[in-house]
C-alpha cells in the first residue's frame, strides 16, 4: 500500500511541475514605435539579494525583469549602488533589459530615487542637497512613493525633481494613498513615474511583482542617455486601474494607437488547472517524505 502511495505522490507531483512549467507566461517586449519614440516599458524601483530587502539576485532579477517584458530596469538598493552593476554587467553579457545603475536614498523624511548615477549619496542631508549630488552626477532624480512621512521636499528641493512616483503599490491597494500620490505629483509639473518597488517575501508592503506598475518611456535612441533625457524631459507615460499621467501629447498619441497595454495587472492568472495541480503536486511531496521511512523497512 505504501509503495502505491508513494508511485501516487510521485505522479501528482510530477504533474504539478509539468503543467507549471508549460503554462509558465512570458509577457512579451512591447517592439513599438510611436511619432519616431520607441516606447520603452520601465520599472525604475526594484530591489536585490541582498543587503536590500529583496530576495533575487542581481541576475535573477535581470531574468524577471525580461520575463515581465520591460525594456529597461533601475535596480535601487537602499543607499547602495554597487549590486546595479553586478546585473548590468550581467545583463549586457547574456541578454536582458538596459540596466541602470541608481540607489534609493533612504533618508529621514523622503526616500529619493537616484537613476544614472556612479557612486552612493550620503543619506544624512536634507531633499534640497541630496538633489544636488544626483545631478552633479548625472543622474535623474524621482521622488519615492511622496506620501506621509516621505515627503519632506521644500519648495527648492520641488524645483529640482524631476518626477514622482504617481503609481506604485502603496495606491494600487488603498484608495486614500492613491490620492495622496496624485495630490504630490500635481504639485508641480514633474515626470510621471509607476514603479514596482519590488521587494517580495511576506514583509512587503507591495504587490510582489516586478513591473506590476510600469513606466512607458518615449525614447529618441534605445540606450541610457537615452532614457535619462526622456526622464529629465518628461517624456513618460503611466497607467494606474483608471488614470493616466504623463505628457499630454504622448497620451493622446499612445490612446490613438490603443496598443499600450494600460495596467500590468491585469496579467494573465494562473488557470484554475495549474492550481490544482500546484495543491495536488504539494499534497504528494508530503505523502512522499512521511512514507520515506516506511518505503525502506
Ligand atoms: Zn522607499
Ligand atoms: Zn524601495
Amino acid at each position: 500500500v505504501v509503495k502505491r502511495f508513494r508511485w501516487v505522490a510521485g505522479f501528482l507531483l510530477f504533474v504539478s511541475l509539468a503543467s507549471g512549467t508549460i503554462s509558465d507566461t512570458t509577457r512579451p517586449s512591447l517592439e513599438l514605435t510611436l511619432d519616431g519614440y520607441q516606447v520603452l516599458a520601465a520599472d525604475f524601483h526594484i530591489h536585490t539579494f541582498p543587503l536590500s530587502w529583496g530576495v533575487l539576485s542581481p541576475w535573477d532579477t535581470v531574468i524577471e525583469a525580461r520575463r515581465q517584458g520591460l525594456d529597461v530596469i533601475a535596480m535601487t538598493p537602499h543607499n547602495l549602488t554597487g549590486l546595479a552593476k553586478i546585473a548590468r554587467w550581467f545583463s549586457r553579457s547574456f541578454g536582458g533589459p538596459i540596466v541602470l545603475v541608481g540607489e534609493e536614498i533612504h533618508s529621514i523624511g523622503y526616500h529619493l530615487l537616484a537613476i544614472g548615477v556612479t557612486n552612493r549619496i550620503a543619506w544624512r542631508q536634507p531633499s534640497r542637497t541630496a538633489l544636488d549630488e544626483v545631478h552633479r552626477q548625472g543622474g535623474v532624480a524621482i521622488a519615492a512613493h511622496p506620501v506621509g512621512p516621505y515627503t519632506a521636499y521644500d519648495a527648492e528641493a520641488m524645483l529640482k525633481l524631476d518626477g514622482a512616483e504617481v503609481v506604485h503599490p502603496i495606491g494600487v491597494r488603498d484608495e486614500t494613498t492613491a490620492v495622496q500620490l496624485r495630490d504630490f505629483y500635481f504639485r508641480r509639473k514633474l515626470t510621471a513615474v509607476g514603479d514596482s518597488d519590488y521587494h517580495f517575501g511576506p514583509m512587503s508592503p507591495n504587490l510582489d511583482q516586478m513591473g506590476v506598475c510600469r513606466t512607458f518611456v518615449f525614447v529618441r535612441e534605445r540606450t541610457e542617455k537615452g532614457i535619462l533625457d526622456a526622464l529629465r524631459e518628461g517624456r513618460t507615460v503611466v497607467y494606474d486601474r483608471s488614470h493616466v499621467y504623463g505628457d499630454p501629447r504622448l497620451i493622446q498619441l499612445a490612446a490613438e494607437d490603443g496598443r499600450l497595454p494600460k495596467f500590468a495587472l491585469t496579467a494573465p492568472e494562473p488557470r484554475v488547472s495549474v492550481r490544482l495541480a500546484g495543491i495536488l503536486g504539494a499534497l504528494g511531496l508530503v505523502i512522499w517524505i512521511a512514507t520515506w521511512k516506511s518505503a525502506w523497512d
